[in-house]
């Protein structure tokens, strides 16, 4: 007896293309150049499985990551080796500032308590900690107040004056959502990068953009430019297409048939929460007889029109490849391509080629 005999029908798949991801860097890379790609690999590289996207990625030539949190700059710098320039902006507190320090990560520091810890825990370690001070251009979310920049500028001199860090960079996140907002964000940022430097720091990386304004606003890219989503191809809901922008999805996700009744084929999807249910009767799937309609969706399961022929064990493509891209069926749903991807359950497998 073979071992094919009792394999299991295979289920659902997240399928990523890698040839289409390395297009997509190149066309990113040469759209911001000369300022740098920082690859941000936030939850789980958008979906895409992390150690598959960084490896790649370091394959393209790839130095420098935006990793989050400290746990995910960890597992980036493991994949990726010694060289790269990894930045984190979100913490917890001193045990990660030492999980960072150990893995050479930059630190992102949006308060004065959290530069302080860095400085202390750098401090015990007898090593300099390299943080990008993050000024609050209007979103407020975590960042250092216009107001107190000089101030915690001031104590951040002491520090690097010590030797427990130095500031490399300058960095905040804007909305993307008005170019209006967008300009006065910038309008802050370039206050504070003048304060900065007229304090003496040297800062070698200046970086405010994410793919949007990357992409449309050539003031915007300064030193480097923080993107996910555009290179694993997901295009801004309601912005650009994938053909202006010169990219395209890198995600398919396929799933086996697992029943056939004469009224509807049963798709089995994967796991909880794979799918959001409001997109019954508003997607659909790409069979081996065709395009078919979504009928219900739920935890497990999608309920698809029938085919001729269909049969249990074929698979069809729920989307990406010949279906609907995640953001085409986001805007249905007024949602955001990531938020489609993001809720492919970690249990299906991602496999590239
Ligand atoms: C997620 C994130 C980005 C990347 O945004 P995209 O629109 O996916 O390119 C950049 N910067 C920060 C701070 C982020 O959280």
């Amino acid at each position: 007896m073979t071992e094919a005999a009792h394999e299991a029908p295979q289920g659902a798949l997240l399928e990523v293309d890698l040839a289409a991801f390395a297009a997509n860097l190149a066309a990113v890379r040469s759209r911001v150049a000369p300022a740098e790609l920082m690859l941000v690999v936030k939850d789980d590289a958008y979906a895409q499985g992390l150690t598959g996207i960084v490896t790649a990625a370091r394959e393209q030539g790839v130095d420098a990551f935006g990793a989050f949190d400290i746990a995910t700059g960890v597992a980036v710098r493991r994949i990726a080796g010694n060289g790269p320039r990894i930045f984190t902006w979100v913490s917890a507190g001193r045990a990660e500032i030492d999980a960072a320090r150990a893995h050479d990560s930059d630190l992102g520091a949006g308060d004065l308590a959290f530069l302080t810890a860095i400085a202390e825990v750098a401090g015990e370690h007898g090593v300099t900690a390299r943080v990008h001070l993050k000024i609050d251009t209007g979103l407020h979310r975590n960042g250092i107040r216009p107001e107190d920049w000089a101030d915690v500028l001031e104590r951040a001199r002491a520090w690097q004056d010590e030797g427990v860090l130095r500031i490399v960079g300058v960095w905040s996140h804007i909305a993307e959502a008005s170019d209006a907002d967008d300009d006065a964000a910038r309008a802050l940022f370039d206050d504070a990068v003048a304060a900065a430097e007229r304090a003496g720091f040297e800062i070698e990386v200046r970086h405010l953009a994410a793919s949007a304004a990357a992409f449309a606003r050539p003031e915007f890219r300064y030193d480097a430019v923080r993107i996910g989503a555009f290179c694993y191809g997901v295009r801004s809901a309601g912005g650009p297409g994938e053909g202006v922008l010169g990219i395209r999805p890198i995600a398919r996700v396929t799933a086996p048939v697992v029943r056939v009744d004469t009224d509807a084929v049963t798709v089995a999807f994967g796991f909880l929460d794979g799918l959001p249910s409001t997109l019954a009767e508003a997607m659909a799937v790409a069979t081996p007889g065709g395009e078919r309609a979504v009928r219900a969706i739920d935890a497990a399961t999608l309920r698809v029109d029938p085919w001729e022929g269909a049969a249990v064990g074929q698979r069809v493509t729920v989307f990406g490849g010949d279906a609907a891209s995640a953001t085409d069926l986001a805007e249905r749903i007024d949602t955001v391509g990531e938020e489609i991807l993001t809720r492919v359950s970690p249990l299906i497998p991602r496999v590239y080629h």
